[in-house]
């Protein structure tokens, strides 16, 4: 099983003190601490410092910008003139998230003067420190949540934040249900056959119609109602390439905030090897040794054969330890 930091946007080391959080005194209390830092969001990008022009390698490590809560006026003041959630704490130090996506331009130049730009994760989890792309993953996915759920599911009335962020109660006193913020599992699983003859282990991976042409990965797939996370591992390979799996096992699982999954990886052991694809979601699949596996270029690199999945995705970790795994037995 990859350690828990190996896998990118997971690790994070904020204290989320989830009972204090529903005090709204220790909240405001939090909130006027010098040492209190606010990271901005907007429009799903997160607000990073030290990002390399595009296309030129970083020579720094870019991190999250964290500015202090502006209490005298600016968008950094978390007095509800725009959706803010306290995070945790970082020691001592409480970190709240404010998602600036309504600022006007003039409000929002203070906060990238410095330099600092609203950047997508996807093109910075793998350039900051782990603990700041599970800072930047966690702000990205609760602040999605929050825009996504103004209005009641149930009554259609509008919904109000509690909880330092951590919760909407519908409005309309009739309704008042409480709505807790949103994460949908998501099984992702690395299938691999063993042949009976001893010739080598083999992995299954797919291509499917939105990945670059030669990018190929794990199959993966949201877990429905009324199954458990191996019913829909099994069910997902088996729509998908026509393969049965036994033997799932739990590999680890990661926060996946685009915008609010949950991938939990597994691995499973194919009980045949034909595969038979389901052309809606795939374009091919196809068995590869480890030695194969170990020749695919990196993702975007158009001269390779086959790619890999991106850096940052769990399916990554997966491959990556299942390859070193065959190449050392
Ligand atoms: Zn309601």
């Amino acid at each position: 099983v990859p350690d828990a930091p190996s896998i990118r946007y997971a690790g994070g080391q904020l204290d989320r003190a989830g009972d204090l959080r529903k005090d709204p005194a220790w909240v405001t209390e939090m909130r006027a601490r010098s040492d209190a830092r606010v990271v901005p969001l907007w429009r799903d990008k997160n607000l990073v410092l030290g990002m390399p022009p595009e296309g030129e390698p970083s020579h720094d490590t870019p991190c999250a910008a964290r500015y202090p809560v502006d209490a005298q006026s600016g968008i950094l003041a978390l007095d509800g003139a725009f959706p803010w959630a306290f995070l945790g704490l970082d020691g001592e130090a409480p970190i709240f998230t404010v998602d600036v996506s309504d600022a006007s331009d003039a409000q929002l130049a203070p906060l990238t003067a410095n330099g600092a730009e609203f950047v997508d994760l996807r093109k910075v989890g793998m350039l900051v420190s782990a603990s700041d792309a599970a800072v930047l993953a966690y702000a990205r996915a609760l602040m999605g949540w929050h825009r996504r759920h103004r209005y009641c599911g149930a009554c259609g009335a509008a919904t109000e934040p509690c909880y330092a962020g951590h919760m909407r109660r519908c409005t309309n006193p009739d309704c008042h249900i409480e709505h807790f913020p949103r994460t949908d599992p998501a099984v992702i699983m690395l299938v691999e056959h063993r042949p009976a003859n001893g010739a080598p282990r083999r992995v299954l991976l797919a291509h499917n119609h939105r990945s670059p042409v030669r990018a190929f990965s794990t199959l993966a797939g949201f877990v429905e109602p009324g199954e458990t996370l191996e019913e829909a591992v099994a069910r997902e390979v088996w729509e998908e390439t026509g393969v049965r799996v036994s033997d799932v096992t739990y590999q680890g699982a990661q926060p996946w905030p685009f915008p609010s999954s949950l991938m939990i990886g597994f691995r499973a052991v194919a009980e045949s090897d034909a595969i038979a694809i389901d052309r809606e979601e795939l374009d091919d699949a196809q068995w590869f040794t480890a030695a194969e596996v170990a020749q695919f270029g990196e993702w975007g690199d158009e001269t390779a054969r086959f790619q890999l999945p991106r850096r940052d995705s769990i399916a990554r970790t997966l491959i990556d330890a299942w390859v070193a795994e065959v190449l050392r037995d």
